[in-house]
Parts: C-alpha cells; sequence; structure tokens
C-alpha cells in the first residue's frame, strides 16, 4: 500500500503517518525528516538544502527526487508525507513507481485553513533526539520540555516562527496546491477535515483504508 499525505505544513501528516505506521506497519517517508537529518549531519545535500529550509522555500526537485530514490523501499507499503510537493516531483514519483512495478493505492489531502496552521506551528514542539512531535496546548508532553519517547529536548523549529510559516503557507498554495488537481482528475484524492481532533481524523483515514486500494 503506497499512500501520498498531501496538504499545508501544519495540517497534521506527520502527527497521522506515525500512527498508521505503528499500526498498520507502514513505513513513513518524510522528506522534510530527511533533510532535517541530512542538515543536522551535516552532509553535502544538508548543506545545500539548509538555506531553503531555513527561508522556507522549497529545496530544488533534483534533490528531492534523488533523495527519494534512495530510500525507496523495495518491498511492503509506505506512506510519503511531505513528497511530492511539485509536479515535476508528482511525475518523478510516477516514473519511479511505473520502473518498480509498484501502484499508487491513495492520497490523502490534509485540508485546513491558514490561520489553523499558523496556530498549530507556533505551538508545536519538536523533539531534537528522535523527531517526535507534540503541541504545547493539543498535545502536551508529560514533562515541559522532555520527550514522552526517548527523554530528549523539545525545541521549536527555527522554521515554525510565524513569519516562516506564513512564507511556507503561500509556498504550499503556489507550488504544492496544483496537485489536488493531478490527483484529482484520477480520483486518488481523499478530502479530509483536518481540523477536527487527532482521533477523528484518523478514523476518517481508516474508514477510507477499508475499501482497500
Ligand atoms: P505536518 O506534518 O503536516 O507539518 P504535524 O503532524 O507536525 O503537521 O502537526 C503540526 C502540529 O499540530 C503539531 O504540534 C501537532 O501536535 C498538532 N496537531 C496535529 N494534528 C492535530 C489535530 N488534529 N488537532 C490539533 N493539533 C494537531
Ligand atoms: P516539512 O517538515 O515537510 O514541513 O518540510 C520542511 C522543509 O523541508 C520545507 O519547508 C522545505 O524547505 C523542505 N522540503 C521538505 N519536503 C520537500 C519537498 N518534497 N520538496 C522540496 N522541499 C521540501
Amino acid at each position: 500500500m503506497i499512500l501520498i499525505f498531501l496538504g499545508p505544513p501544519g495540517s497534521g501528516k506527520g502527527t497521522q503517518a506515525k500512527r498508521l505506521q505503528q499500526d498498520k506497519g507502514l513505513m513513513h517517508i518524510s522528506t522534510g525528516d530527511l533533510l532535517r537529518d541530512a542538515v543536522k549531519k551535516g552532509t553535502e545535500l544538508g548543506k545545500k538544502a539548509k538555506e531553503y529550509m531555513e527561508k522556507g522555500e522549497l529545496v530544488p526537485d533534483e534533490l528531492i527526487i534523488a533523495m527519494i530514490e534512495e530510500v525507496m523501499p523495495e518491498e511492503g507499503g509506505f506512506i510519503l508525507d511531505g513528497f511530492p510537493r511539485t509536479i515535476p516531483q508528482a511525475q518523478a514519483l510516477d516514473r519511479l513507481l511505473e520502473k518498480h512495478n509498484k501502484n499508487l493505492c491513495k492520497v490523502f489531502l490534509f485540508d485546513v485553513p491558514e490561520e489553523v496552521v499558523v496556530d498549530r506551528l507556533s505551538g508545536r514542539l519538536t523533539c531534537t533526539n528522535c523527531g517526535a512531535v507534540y503541541h504545547v496546548r493539543y498535545n502536551p508532553p508529560k514533562t515541559e520540555g522532555v520527550c514522552d519517547v526517548c527523554g530528549g529536548r523539545l525545541v521549536q523549529r527555527e522554521d515554525d516562527k510565524e513569519e516562516v510559516v506564513r512564507r511556507r503557507y503561500k509556498v504550499y498554495v503556489e507550488q504544492t496546491a496544483p496537485l489536488i488537481d493531478f490527483y484529482g482528475k484520477r480520483n486518488k484524492l481523499y478530502r479530509l477535515d483536518a481540523t477536527k481532533e487527532v482521533q477523528e481524523v484518523y478514523r476518517d483515514i481508516l474508514e477510507v483504508l477499508k475499501d482497500g486500494c
């Protein structure tokens, strides 16, 4: 089962993908997490990506596509979270799936307005060690500033500052939203009301997945 989670930053894609990974054993492929890891390790990719990420701009397609090619598993299902983000990335994904004889199952669109995005991201806390995600109000850790999973330190991501968040939302509308039509025309798109509570959104996802691919 190959799924795409499409939606603006802060719409809850990572939160739901982690749940689905735990429950269904699907691999969670987050291009944002992979890039942050590359930046942390100071790899060539990380050095090239850093500047774009800090500004809330998209990292060039060729770097992202090469990265996806490297991590896509031969066997088993996966969730693509934050990829594709442009039409050329979606076309590259088509070619890659065809080459590996794989089929795209469904695309979930996480629908939320800009103000919800700003509210969620300004309160998001991320673990510096394992990448687990919390929210100061909607999903607080048991101990302030400490990750429930690994005990790591929780911080606000640099690109979750309001100014950068607004830029990222604009980039989403301009460069990523055209994918709604791209997948809609193929009858692959399932729109979720992602303003609902975490548990309700998860239930809606499972409901759609009940029908298979
Ligand atoms: P994305 O992966 O789409 O950028 P995240 O899953 O990291 O989004 O969620 C962004 C923030 O919103 C996090 O702080 C998360 O805890 C919180 N969050 C996620 N889903 C919901 C929800 N349904 N209701 C309220 N807060 C949520
Ligand atoms: P995310 O964690 O998904 O919000 O991504 C954080 C940042 O990583 C984005 O603002 C982009 O700079 C970069 N990024 C993540 N995924 C992609 C992608 N598919 N294409 C281009 N840039 C990406």
